[in-house]
């Protein structure tokens, strides 16, 4: 069998599936690939990879491949595949671990915009208790350089009531403290 270039460069680390069943408490050795997570993933469309390759990804030991990709990013957390999983696995949780794991190993996303998206996604969170979405997006043109991107599209949906122009709060000291609490455990 011929093997190509990409499958010769590829790094194993068999302590992967492991890792995240010890930080997560999933067992990805549980799947067995009916694809009912993907099926039903409503973000599916703008991923790489889906959550059932992931979950193939993370058995071979394929950690790269698997936190390379975009899928871990473009995840909403909505919990749809770990409400369909047959094999009770929380692919949520699994992905969100695989979110920790790369940015603790500096592992380089395809796009890094991103994990750049996801940071100021958590910072709105723990400032302000809920997303302000105006203000995300701003933030993101300016930091990766592309300041007018989609403003005419933002303008559009501000007239037309889909987004707020101006941020509200909730609860902004209960997250913080909150986010306060979640690094403590960490440590
Ligand atoms: S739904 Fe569960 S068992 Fe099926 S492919 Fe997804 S993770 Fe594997
Ligand atoms: S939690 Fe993520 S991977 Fe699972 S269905 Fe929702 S968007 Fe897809």
């Amino acid at each position: 069998m011929k093997v190509s270039k990409q499958q010769k460069n590829v790094t194993l680390d068999p302590g992967f599936a492991g890792e995240i069943q010890r930080r997560s408490g999933e067992n990805v050795f549980m799947c067995y690939q009916c694809r009912k997570c993907a099926s039903g993933c409503p973000s599916r469309m703008f991923m790489d990879s889906t959550p059932t390759e992931l979950m193939r990804y993370a058995q071979l030991g394929m950690a790269d491949e698997a936190m390379k990709k975009n899928t871990i990013w473009y995840c909403l957390s909505c919990q749809t595949c770990s409400a369909r999983c047959p094999a009770d696995i929380d692919i949520a949780h699994v992905v969100d671990t695989m979110r920790i794991i790369v940015q603790e190993r500096k592992i380089k996303a395809q796009s890094n915009k991103l994990p750049l998206f996801n940071r100021l996604w958590m910072t709105m969170i723990k400032f302000m208790g809920r997303a302000y979405e105006p203000g995300i997006v701003v933030s993101l043109n300016l930091l990766s350089g592309k300041p007018a991107k989609d403003i005419g599209l933002g303008m559009k949906m501000i007239r037309k009531g889909k987004l707020k122009l101006w941020p509200s709060f909730k609860k902004p000291f209960a997250m913080i403290k909150m986010f306060a609490g979640a690094r403590r455990l960490k440590k």
